[in-house]
């Protein structure tokens, strides 16, 4: 372990084996098989003596500590007939992940951490259904995007809408290839033009990258591209949302503290005729029924100092 807190060679070596689906795109659950990395942080490598921790154990909360749910909050909720989810604790005041300037990227799928949340992304961008924005906008949960230029490229304006609730945009390549199979040249391009583009159209360099099926996300040569183009980490998942339920890769199928589940921007033809919105309440009663909270993934990382 080097003290960043992940094994580099568990990270090239973990996930050798990515299951690849058939088929473009992610519709189709072609982005569920990938396997999985984990970023640990060692347990030793938390704030200095003396430091309180920011995690669960306080007894008295701190001024940041969010309300329990008001009956507002009951209200937007059931509005989507869905029971609240718990309050996320406080962002953690030593992130467990410290991205690096320059260097390797890490490659994780979850998220060291004894906080009882998960973190969702959501992928590629197809569908861009104004109920959701609606839903975000009431629920207040965060996500993260993972957003594939060629398929937003039509309606940037759409994720500019929940952008600006406070989620954040990354990168998913320009077309979607897969990039095992495409040459360097070309591995490079895709990550290095959807992060201009992206960043042209967001304000903002985007600081993950998440590789299309989660292929390549092991082998030196796309980690070297997305050193060259600017993301700090590349992201993978431990769960991913299909229809009406998730996929876990854990045997027993159950979620885990900073487990980091995949969903994707799909419509009803992607999903049997269940709406983005039908889908995401599914996926939210899933965790609901686990007893977890979701919190914002980039509350839990240190981006590269200065
Ligand atoms: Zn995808």
């Amino acid at each position: 372990m080097d003290r960043h807190g992940w094994s580099r060679t568990t990270a090239y070596a973990v996930g050798a084996a990515v299951l690849l689906a058939a088929g473009t795109g992610c519709s189709g659950g072609g982005d569920s098989g990938a396997a999985s990395a984990a970023l640990v942080a060692p347990s030793g490598t938390t704030a200095p003596a003396g430091t309180p921790s920011p995690r669960q154990g306080a007894a008295t909360p701190s001024p940041s500590t969010p309300p329990a749910p008001a009956a507002a909050d009951a209200a937007a909720w059931a509005k989507w007939n869905l029971t609240p989810l718990p309050p996320a604790p406080p962002a953690p005041a030593d992130k467990p992940v410290k991205l690096q300037r320059t260097g390797p990227v890490p490659v994780f799928s979850e998220v060291r951490t004894s906080d009882k949340v998960v973190f969702v992304t959501i992928d590629d961008g197809a569908e861009k259904d104004p109920r959701f924005v609606e839903m975000l906008t009431d629920l207040k949960v965060p996500v993260s995007m993972f957003l594939t230029r060629d398929i937003v490229k039509d309606d940037y304006g759409y994720f500019k809408r929940l952008q600006a609730l406070g989620n954040h945009v990354h990168n998913h390549t320009v077309d979607h290839a897969q990039l095992s199979k495409v040459t360097p040249e070309k591995q490079k391009s895709e990550v290095c033009d959807a992060q201009a583009a992206l960043t042209q159209q967001y304000g903002t360099p985007p600081l993950l990258f998440r590789p299309p099926y989660g292929d390549g996300a092991n082998t030196p040569a796309l980690n070297s591209s997305v050193q060259q183009c600017g993301p700090r980490a590349i992201v993978l998942w431990r769960e991913s949302m299909q229809i009406h339920d998730m996929q876990y890769q854990a045997a027993d199928k159950k979620l885990r503290p900073g487990d980091i589940v995949l969903a994707h921007f799909r419509g009803p033809k992607d999903l049997k005729g269940e709406t983005m919105t039908q889908m995401f309440g599914e996926m939210l009663a899933r965790i609901q029924e686990q007893g977890f909270a979701v919190a914002r993934l980039e509350d839990y990382i240190a981006a590269p100092a200065g």
